[in-house]
């Protein structure tokens, strides 16, 4: 028998976590009257009698484990455990002696529920949320994914927790996406658009985040929450498309008009030529023939700007360019009442594709006719700026920007022609920055408008 003195007695009887103590056969020697009413037993139901026969639930449960744990190894333990007897969680320290065992314990089922129920918010937050949410340790391979994260790729759960992200990205996208992971790893939020290859082989354009999960101050794994954003961007390709079909149908209906009037003369001419064979003259098949070679240019150069272009870099000479483009523009200038005025320098090759330089060049010499309604100049000049630049420098007498509008020049449809499209600048932008060069514009209203380009020598 356990001696306890009556002092002791008292002050384990007012504490307020239950306590009792067993000896080392198991038999209570004492229950504190907290621990009377957290076991619903009366002290003399259980002095005397063995723990495992008045609770042989416990047999099975972590109680039992933990008691002989502390028995054995002569070591305190501390644990909670769930009682379905009683319904109720405890939390236990337990301190073996010489003599037995001495029990603390609390009901903490109050406690319990608010994690578990913070828990169970947590959870149906990653459960519930119509974004994939996933998480990866160190290496990225997959350690969960919502039923959102499943559906959007085709996998199921088992079948992720075997991957990592690696074979899941677009081959293209796997170095960005990995670096991007990377950084996560290393504490920083990462936000990016990637492409996913679903289970069935289709690419999925993705939006997502990437953050650390952070553990006891340490970085242990990443976050991740993607969105579909396959629509979006299958709307905007869309929209680029019809920008050009756009462009494209308004170039044929202005050629359409163009094409017109040499086919006017044409026909006008057969007539005549045929009312009165006898009195062709010689000049006419002149003008016949340089009234169909005007439609043929035009339709060549129609050709040319609906083509879908390949992107072919090549070295070519920026004279001739510059050349063919005003050859191609002469018509338009006199019509116009325009003079274009050509100064050239020996200049080296340039790595450029042609076609889209030539169409720069025509996008901005237009501009500048179309500046002038009543007639002018326009200065076209090719030079050899360094060892490593040409410039090219485009100006005109005309109308001029002014400065509230210079900003929105570039912008796509910004245009104060009534015919115009408002995308020649957009695209004459995107060429030179595409061809690592730059452009600039000058421009005085009522003055003119300067344009000057360089572009690298290589
Ligand atoms: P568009 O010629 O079809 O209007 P652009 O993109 O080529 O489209 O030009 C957009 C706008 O920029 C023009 O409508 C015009 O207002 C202004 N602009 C461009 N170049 C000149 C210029 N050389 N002189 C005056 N205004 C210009
Ligand atoms: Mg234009």
């Amino acid at each position: 028998m356990v001696h306890i003195d009556v002092n002791t007695l008292e002050i384990l009887d007012r504490i307020t976590d239950g306590f009792f103590s067993l000896d080392l056969n198991w038999n209570f020697t004492y229950v504190n009257e907290e621990a009377t009413r957290l076991l619903f037993r009366s002290r003399d139901d259980l002095i005397g009698k063995n723990i495992w026969a008045e609770f042989p639930e416990a047999v099975d449960l972590m109680f039992s484990e933990q008691y002989h744990k502390a028995v054995n190894e002569q070591i305190p333990v501390k644990f909670e455990a769930f009682f379905p007897p009683l319904n109720i969680w405890y939390s236990v320290r337990a301190y073996p002696s010489n003599n037995g065992l001495s029990v603390y314990f609390l009901d903490v089922t109050d406690e319990r529920k608010i994690v578990l129920e913070r828990k169970q918010h947590y959870q149906s937050l990653f459960e519930q949320n119509p974004d994939a949410v996933f998480s990866f340790d160190l290496n990225g391979n997959y350690l969960s994914v919502n039923p959102a994260m499943e559906e959007l790729l085709g996998y199921t759960e088992e079948e992720f927790l075997q991957l990592s992200f690696t074979p899941l990205v677009a081959t293209e996208d796997l170095k960005m996406t990995t670096e991007h992971y990377n950084k996560a790893v290393n504490g920083l939020t990462q936000h990016y658009e990637t492409k996913a290859i679903h289970k069935d082989g289709h690419a999925v354009h993705v939006s997502v985040t990437n953050m650390p999960i952070i553990v006891d101050s340490n970085i242990v794994g990443v976050y991740g929450i993607a969105k579909d954003i396959t629509k979006q961007k299958q709307t905007e390709q869309q929209l680029i498309k019809s920008e050009k079909l756009s462009a494209v149908g308004q170039l044929s209906a202005s050629i359409a008009h163009e094409i017109r009037n040499p086919l006017t003369a044409l026909k006008g001419f057969l007539q005549i030529m045929k009312a009165s064979p006898e009195n062709i003259k010689e000049n006419y098949f002149t003008i016949m023939s340089e009234e169909l070679a005007r439609i043929e240019m035009i339709t060549g150069e129609l050709l040319m700007a609906a083509k879908p272009q390949v992107l072919q870099f090549a070295y070519e000479n920026s004279n001739e360019i510059i050349h063919d483009v005003i050859t191609l523009l002469q018509s338009q200038a006199l019509i116009y009442n325009v003079t274009i005025h050509l100064t050239t320098e020996d200049t080296p090759p340039i790595y450029c594709v042609g076609n889209q330089l030539k169409q720069v060049f025509i996008n901005l010499i237009k501009n500048g006719i179309e500046a002038m309604p009543n007639g002018g100049n326009v200065y076209v000049q090719l030079s050899r700026k360094t060892e490593n630049e040409i410039n090219i420098e485009i100006k005109d007498e005309g109308c001029g920007i002014s400065k509230e509008f210079i900003d929105q020049i570039g912008l796509p449809f910004y245009t104060t022609k009534q015919k115009g499209t408002g995308l020649g600048m957009m695209t004459s932008f995107k060429i030179i920055e595409s061809h690592n060069g730059t452009m600039n514009i000058k421009s005085k209203e009522g003055k003119g408008t300067t344009i000057s380009i360089q572009l690298p020598v290589c």
